[in-house]
């Protein structure tokens, strides 16, 4: 399989798996300088932005290896997250032995390129990088036509969702993250909007997004959708502990 990490937090119950690859290429991905979990203790984003290029993981485990290496943890939430994870054509059967076994709630966390099997995925988490396809160009590389039909298609599957952008100053800023509320909102305008924090990292031209800016952007948001938070709202406390299983 594409995995590479993976971590537990035992207070919480929360089972993180790290895929690599991706089918994007953000100009500011921290992936690029930094392959571990962010939330593991003694990483902070403001590291990231004179941090040297990381090296790609070389060591990654059959599907076999993760049931052996998650077998004695008793998560209750399972993220699938990235880089890609859809990306991994053995996800879909990872994600059914893993139900089958801890019957927990899974998580997919996604750019939303590419569909995979949501059978045994509870809810998908779409991370958006922009509202025009200009912007998205510019950032990532590629179109962003297509991600926007992959959100309404897993809307009418039924699946619970949740969409997510990061304010990246100069940008992705309020008319950016205003346009695609107001898109998402034509679609369910009570789906979870989640306002992040752009990272800086060498070699992209954006300055880290403040909490301001963040929070000025949401309430932006909040004009067209329900339920919109940011990232500093709904942030865990001095009690999220996660551990390397691998
Ligand atoms: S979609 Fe995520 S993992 Fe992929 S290049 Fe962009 S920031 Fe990195």
């Amino acid at each position: 399989m594409n995995i590479y990490q993976i971590t537990y937090e035992p207070n919480y119950r929360v089972l993180g798996l790290h895929f690599w690859g991706c089918n994007l290429f953000c100009r500011g991905c921290y992936k690029n300088y930094r392959t571990d979990d962010l939330s593991l203790p003694g990483s902070s984003v403001e590291q990231l932005k004179d941090a040297p290029r990381a090296k790609n993981p070389t060591r990654f485990l059959t599907l076999e290896e993760v049931l052996e290496k998650t077998e004695g943890l008793a998560p209750r939430d399972i993220f699938f997250m990235g880089k890609e994870a859809s990306l991994d054509p053995e996800l879909p059967l990872l994600a059914a032995r893993l139900h089958a076994r801890h019957k927990g709630f899974h998580t997919l966390l996604t750019n939303g390129v590419k569909l995979t099997d949501l059978s045994n995925i509870d809810e998908a988490v779409f991370g958006f990088k922009s509202a025009s396809e200009s912007v998205h160009r510019e950032y990532t590389g590629l179109s962003n036509l297509g991600i926007m039909n992959n959100f309404k298609k897993v809307y009418q599957n039924g699946k619970k969702l949740q969409a997510e952008i990061a304010f990246i100053p100069n940008l992705v800023e309020e008319e950016e993250i205003g346009a695609l509320a107001k898109t998402i909102s034509e679609i369910d305008r009570k789906i979870l909007f989640r306002v992040t924090s752009y990272f800086a990292v060498p070699g992209a031209p954006w300055p880290a997004a403040s909490r301001e800016q963040v929070e000025d952007a949401a309430a932006f948001a909040r004009k067209y959708l329900d339920d919109v938070v940011t990232m500093a709202s709904d942030s865990r406390d001095n009690s999220w502990k996660p551990e390397v299983i691998l």
